[in-house]
């Protein structure tokens, strides 16, 4: 497992949790708002310092009792196959496990699920069905739509999120709300960091919607979730 990033200790990332956070190298996705290079470009994961499986495994020895859990994070978790047996080792030393993921590999996502290998998961929506390619730099909505209907049938907690991205516009937030609603599901949305460099400088040139603007549309989609609100 090529680890590129720890944080040590994270109040936010888990809900409910003191949990430590590490991001793992590669992306099946561009998405161009992204904000990780480092962890998504193979030239650039390939100058970012790594730190060693065996290292991380002896800094969460160190953290039993002090952590209650760790949130697998990228770049993309899913795309490694080494990922069930990285999620046992984690589970054996007794912390809980959160995976954020992007969605496109719902066998895998099926699976650690099935092996109650994850205690919760953040998924993103990156933009509704139709501009999905566009704003995800890859073409696997397909494999995103059976993420969302895995989690929704799952019994476990989840949340759904979006960046709101350059370029969304509001009937594209109301046409995903559409797509991903149900009275289960956490939704929430994420104003966009235009301080932070992006893969596609470009996309910096669209619109942004405004907060004004993104708690208006809460109130609308609100009632379609069970929470729902501007992170
Ligand atoms: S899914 Fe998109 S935003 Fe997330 S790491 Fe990959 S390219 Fe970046």
């Amino acid at each position: 497992m090529e680890i590129g990033g720890l944080q040590k200790t994270t109040l936010i990332d888990f809900p409910g949790r003191i949990a430590a956070t590490i991001f793992l190298c590669g992306c099946n996705f561009r998405c161009p708002f992204c904000y990780s290079g480092e962890l998504v470009l193979p030239e650039k994961i390939k100058k970012q310092p790594k730190i060693l499986e065996k290292d991380f495994f002896d800094f969460l020895k160190e953290r039993k009792g002090l952590l209650e859990g760790v949130v697998l994070c990228g770049g993309e978790p899913t795309i490694h196959r080494e990922l069930s047996d990285f999620c046992r080792k984690i589970k054996a030393l007794g912390f809980l496990i959160k995976l954020d993921t992007n969605g496109s590999n719902p066998a895998v996502l099926k699976e650690i699920i099935e092996d109650e290998l994850l205690d919760y998961v953040a998924m993103d929506i990156k933009a509704p069905k139709e501009k999905y390619d566009f704003f995800s730099g890859a073409k696997l909505v397909k494999k995103v739509e059976e993420s969302i209907n895995i989690l929704k049938e799952s019994q476990l907690d989840y949340e759904f999120r979006t960046t709101v991205a350059p370029g969304l516009k509001q009937e594209d937030i109301f046409s995903l709300s559409e797509w991903i609603a149900g009275k289960g599901v956490n939704y929430f949305l994420q104003e966009f960091n235009s301080q932070k460099e992006v893969l596609n400088p470009d996309i910096l040139n669209l619109p942004v919607l405004k907060k004004e603007e993104l708690e208006e549309i809460i109130r609308k989609i609100r009632p379609k979730f069970k929470t729902c609100y501007l992170r």
